[in-house]
């Protein structure tokens, strides 16, 4: 069976978090619903990812999948492919959750759904916190990080931090925790370099995670509006032959070359490998140069539907009709009382 060799990257304060992890979100079909009929095949591609060699695993409450990654976890480990402590599992505590007494309740609901008795990194998934209704509940998310810092106490999960997290937000937290977090998981990819925030994470001990890698590449986000560089753009496919890599292994390498790690999903085993068999190849310092010219802030994933809350972490866009909150988005089966069904 193939075979990959995932490093990781080391903090000073210890801590070592792969590389290359594994994304879990099976994002929303045109309706704006979540794809919860693939959720089977998250379970498979968990169990896959767990075989051929990856150790982090990210998910969410808002994924729905935290019973099916559990399942995929608490097999693998049965089955004696890995131990527990092999692996870097992280979840996120979701917006309706920010007060600090509800992200202790909504961890000990992940460990439940999930049949796991410790977390190792549990994230506050956005600096919002918007009730389920979609009322702006304003609460400070240095608040909610003492709910965090709490739930760490109590030994629920080994480290904790932040996503989505601005450059201000995180002077702001780093200036005001006792615990630092270990890592910020944010979008950044060749269209969206946030090097100021990249910096100041790297300077301040706080591994940078990185969403969307991809980008606008990816078919399905790509229209005549997006950005360079595509799949089939002239300069990907040269530096494709020249390294005998593939555009989004070019892609995920130059991040992994800037000290950031990398969460790609797939459902698909070819695409999972791929993934990963980024760590026997080097883009060269013109190459990186090439690449660095793509960066234009643009912003493939931009949930603007967010940004009249409270904390809202970017520009806004300015002169567009602003819809409410996907419903998918605030409310789920399981999402009011943190069951396990
Ligand atoms: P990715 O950027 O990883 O892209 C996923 C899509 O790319 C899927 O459609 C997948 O298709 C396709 N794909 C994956 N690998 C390849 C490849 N080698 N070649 C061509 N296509 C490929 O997606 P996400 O935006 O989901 O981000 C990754 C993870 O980051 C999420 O799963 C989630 O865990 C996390 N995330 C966190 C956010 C946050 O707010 N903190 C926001 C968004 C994501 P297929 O599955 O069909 O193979």
């Amino acid at each position: 069976k193939v075979q990959v060799k995932i490093p990781t990257f080391k903090l000073k304060s210890g801590e070592e978090i792969p590389a290359v992890g594994f994304g879990t979100w099976l994002g929303l079909d045109e309706k704006l619903e979540f794809k919860i009929k693939d959720a089977p095949k998250m379970l498979e591609a968990v169990m896959y990812a767990i075989d051929v060699g990856y150790r982090h695993i990210d998910t969410a409450h808002l994924y729905r999948v935290e019973p099916e990654v559990g399942y995929a976890v608490r097999k693998k480990i049965e089955e004696g492919v890995v131990k527990r402590e092999d692996l870097f599992i992280t979840t996120k505590v979701w917006q309706h959750n920010h007060k600090p007494e509800d992200v202790e309740a909504s961890v000990r609901a992940s460990l439940k759904r999930m049949g796991l008795q410790y977390l190792d990194q549990v994230l506050i998934h956005w600096p919002m916190a918007i009730s389920e209704e979609g009322v702006d509940e304003k609460i400070d998310y240095l608040e909610t990080y003492r709910g965090l810092e709490a739930v760490l106490k109590k030994g629920l999960t080994r480290y904790i931090g932040v996503s989505n997290f601005n450059l201000d937000q995180m002077k702001r937290l780093l200036a005001n925790c006792s615990v630092k977090p270990t890592s910020n998981q944010i979008q950044v990819n060749l269209n969206l370099l946030e090097d100021d925030l990249v910096k100041y994470c790297q300077e301040n001990d706080v591994l940078v995670v990185s969403y969307t890698s991809f980008g606008s590449m990816i078919s399905s986000r790509t229209s005549p509006g997006t950005p360079e560089p595509r799949w089939d753009s002239p300069i990907m496919h040269e530096m494709s032959k020249k390294y005998g890599k593939t555009a989004s292994q070019i892609a995920l390498r130059f991040l992994y070359q800037r000290g950031i790690a990398t969460i790609p999903k797939s459902l698909t085993p070819s695409r999972i490998i791929e993934n990963a068999s980024i760590f026997d190849f080097n883009i060269d310092e013109a190459d990186i140069a090439t690449l660095e010219k793509f960066n234009c802030g643009y912003r493939t994933e931009c949930p603007v539907f967010f940004q009249n809350y409270t904390h809202y972490p970017f520009d806004k866009v300015e002169n567009i009709n602003i819809n409410e909150v996907p419903i998918s988005l605030r409310k789920w089966k399981n999402g009011a009382n943190l069951d396990i069904e």
